[in-house]
């Protein structure tokens, strides 16, 4: 089934694509978001006629980069940088800083306009923006990183602060990287502003359980949905895509919880282990070793690891995509569906493509799209800024008990958006709405900016 636009948001997406041309990924989450607003415009005529969706769309500032960075041979090398300040309606600028060679503008602006209605989902005082790097991290030596995220931070840091834009880790980035900026940052300009990035060390101004919030988070929304139909994760088989941040501690998550994790993957291929992912191993082989999903293998002859494999392919009962985006196909989600799967939560942000999202809507099952499910990392990126400002620190019981009220309240507020504007389960509608609604309302609020 494909949505039709409602008339009153159709010229909205057209203009759209005329003043982002060949920005696909940034289409398809803003198609994606519009789908879910006409009867939201029907309930709120204000915001038609204050035009909050055209604002919306039109990030407040772009930035783009030169950063000029320099190998272990010496030689010189150009790559581009971006940062997205998208929407500032409900706090500082905050989303994640994305090095992938994939990275360019229509990325970013896909991620931070997600960042919007995702950070307003998490009730936390946080606006939505996104940046990065088409820079490639794989096989760089450590020197080579530090190098580039000090060079990339030379212009990034005029742009942020910790009111102002508060950038954090996503694909390619992460403690390392983290602390090479911040260092940069404090050096150009001679303040310790522990707010202005999250996602620090433990010891400089970092929070406990951020490292696992996503996964975490993300789990803890699969299991609302389940308690909503009744279930639970207790005997689930599961497949996670990914083995970076999100899916290690997603698939922690998922062993607490009584469930059976069967699979994960990388960028090269899938790893099946039947009995049960040794997550010890995972660990040490990805955040100590920086290694392949492939040598796994080589410590267990009963798990199977598949060159160009598709994870999809494998029987579950709960799916987790939290590798990229549009990794998940319609195709994939039908063999998902009819091998029995019951549950969906993304981990990744868009990693379903639109036509992969209907079929998981048809079908009924419990699917929980990112936005929803996997904001519990930037809600704890918001308890790290919180924690910066009263220069204290919370324990890790403390943190990850803030971490499950926020998403069992994003659920129960998404489950009941979508309730309240007719489309009960839809909680992809729930999400967008739910999200869109509470920033609108702020924008009207300030006046036409
Ligand atoms: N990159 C993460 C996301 O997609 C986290 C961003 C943050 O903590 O600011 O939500």
């Amino acid at each position: 089934m494909t949505v039709t636009l409602d008339e009153k948001v159709s010229p909205i997406y057209q203009e759209v694509l005329a003043r982002n041309p060949g920005e696909v990924e940034y289409h398809q989450a803003v198609r994606e978001v519009l789908e879910s607003l006409g009867p939201v415009l029907s309930k709120y005529p204000e915001f038609r006629e204050y035009k909050i969706i055209e604002r919306i769309c039109e990030p407040e500032r772009q930035i783009i980069f030169r950063v000029p960075w320099q190998d272990d041979q010496g030689r010189v090398h150009i790559n581009r940088g971006f940062r997205v300040e998208f929407n500032s309606a409900l706090g500082p600028y905050k989303g994640g800083l994305r090095f992938h060679p994939s990275v360019y503008l229509g990325i970013i602006k896909f991620l931070g306009f997600e960042q919007i209605f995702k950070n307003s989902l998490t009730g936390m005082p946080i606006g939505g923006g996104k940046g990065g790097s088409d820079f490639d991290p794989k096989g760089k030596s450590d020197s080579e990183i530090m190098r580039f995220c000090q060079s990339f931070m030379i212009e990034l840091y005029r742009h942020i602060g910790e009111n102002t834009d508060v950038p954090a880790g996503d694909i390619g980035v992460g403690g390392r990287e983290i602390g090479y900026m911040f260092g940069q940052y404090k050096r150009i300009t001679n303040k310790y502003e522990a707010g202005v990035l999250t996602g620090k060390g433990l010891t400089w101004g970092g929070s406990l359980v951020r490292t696992e919030a996503t996964g975490y988070g993300t789990v803890y929304f699969v299991e609302e949905m389940l308690k909503a139909r009744g279930d639970s994760l207790e005997g689930k088989v599961c497949t996670v895509s990914g083995s970076g941040n999100v899916a290690i501690y997603a698939i922690e998550k998922l062993f607490h919880l009584g469930a059976k994790v069967v699979a994960c993957s990388d960028s090269n291929g899938v790893l099946f282990h039947e009995k049960g992912i040794d997550l010890d191993l995972l660990k040490q082989l990805k955040e100590v070793e920086r290694r392949r999903v492939r040598d796994y293998a080589s410590y267990h002859s009963d798990a199977v690891y598949t060159e160009n494999g598709n994870i999809w392919d494998i029987p579950c009962q709960v799916a987790l995509p939290c590798a990229t985006q549009n990794e998940l196909t319609g195709k994939d989600a039908e063999a998902l569906v009819k091998n029995g799967c019951i549950a969906v939560g993304e981990g990744a942000n868009m990693p379903t493509t639109p036509e992969g999202v209907s079929v998981f809507l048809d079908a009924k099952i419990a699917y929980g799209p990112a936005k929803a499910a996997n904001a519990g990392g930037v809600a704890t990126s918001a308890l790290e800024m919180q924690q910066n400002a009263s220069r204290d620190s919370w324990s890790f019981e403390h943190t990850e008990k803030r971490l499950h009220e926020i998403m069992i309240n994003i659920h129960k507020n998404v489950a009941e958006t979508a309730m309240e504007f007719g489309t009960p389960g839809n909680l992809v509608n729930g999400a967008n709405i739910a999200g869109f609604i509470k920033v609108a309302k702020a924008m009207l609020a300030m006046g036409l900016v």
